[in-house]
């Protein structure tokens, strides 16, 4: 693979009625992906343009059905598109309540909730329920099994010079015996490793730039060496 075929968005992958879109993937853009089954409707990650890319692919009605988001971690390509989502689904009267599941200490989550309600509380058609996440307990929604695992990230201090670890989540969803691992933002960890390994699909970022593994992302070669293990895998959130 060439890098320019790393980014060429949508990716899709489908094994009977579980499926799954990354609408993108690009580091400090965003990122955006949309997870179903014939009883599911889930949003990993949703950076900037999600709702646009969301209304132009499936429209209002499936929007609506969205009943859990996945974050991995505060990064703003990964969180950017949530005040949008979330007002969107008021303006549209949803009913069913929301479910958000992030890594617990991610303040961005939580602060974007407070500002929310804050501005929108009072007219709010639907219930959120912020979810933080501290283990690796699996647990269930909508017939999907979903496993959270910690990562590896890491994000630079102000001077530049020293980094600090990000509260983050990779997730494996398995439905009907098929697994779907994503990983999220990692360097090289050994949790990623080992849930990659034998899924269905494993989305594995490869953000370094260049051949020089950091401990911040992964470099291609690392992230290929882990997809490989998987029965199939996307390498995403390749520098452009
Ligand atoms: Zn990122
Ligand atoms: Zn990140």
């Amino acid at each position: 693979m060439k890098q320019s075929d790393y980014l060429k968005y949508p990716l899709i992958w489908r094994k009977d009625d579980f499926f799954i879109k990354i609408y993108a993937s690009i580091p400090n853009i965003a990122t955006g992906i949309l997870i179903t089954t014939d009883k599911a409707t889930f949003i990993a990650d949703p950076g900037d343009g999600i709702l646009r890319d969301l209304n132009k692919d499936v429209g209002a009605v499936t929007i609506l059905k969205v009943s859990d988001i996945f974050i991995s971690h505060g990064h703003h390509d990964h969180v950017g598109g949530v005040w949008s989502l979330l007002t969107y689904l008021s303006v549209m009267r949803k009913k069913s309540a929301l479910n958000i599941f992030y890594p617990k200490g991610c303040k961005e989550i939580e602060s974007i909730y407070h500002a929310f309600v804050k501005v929108y509380g009072k007219e709010l058609s639907y219930q959120i329920n912020l979810k933080p996440i501290d283990n690796s307990k699996s647990f269930k929604r909508n017939s999907v099994s979903i496993k959270p695992f910690k990562v590896n990230h890491r994000e630079l201090s102000d001077d530049g010079k020293t980094s600090s670890l990000v509260p983050s989540l990779g997730f494996k969803f398995i439905y009907d015996s098929k697994s779907i691992c994503y990983g999220g933002d990692t360097a090289y960890c050994e949790s990623l490793a080992k849930n990659a390994k034998d899924s269905d699909l494993a989305i594995i970022e490869a953000g370094a730039s260049g051949e020089n593994a950091t401990d911040l992302h992964m470099t291609i070669r690392q992230a290929t060496e882990i997809g490989k293990t998987a029965k199939d895998y996307f390498l995403v959130h390749v520098p452009g």
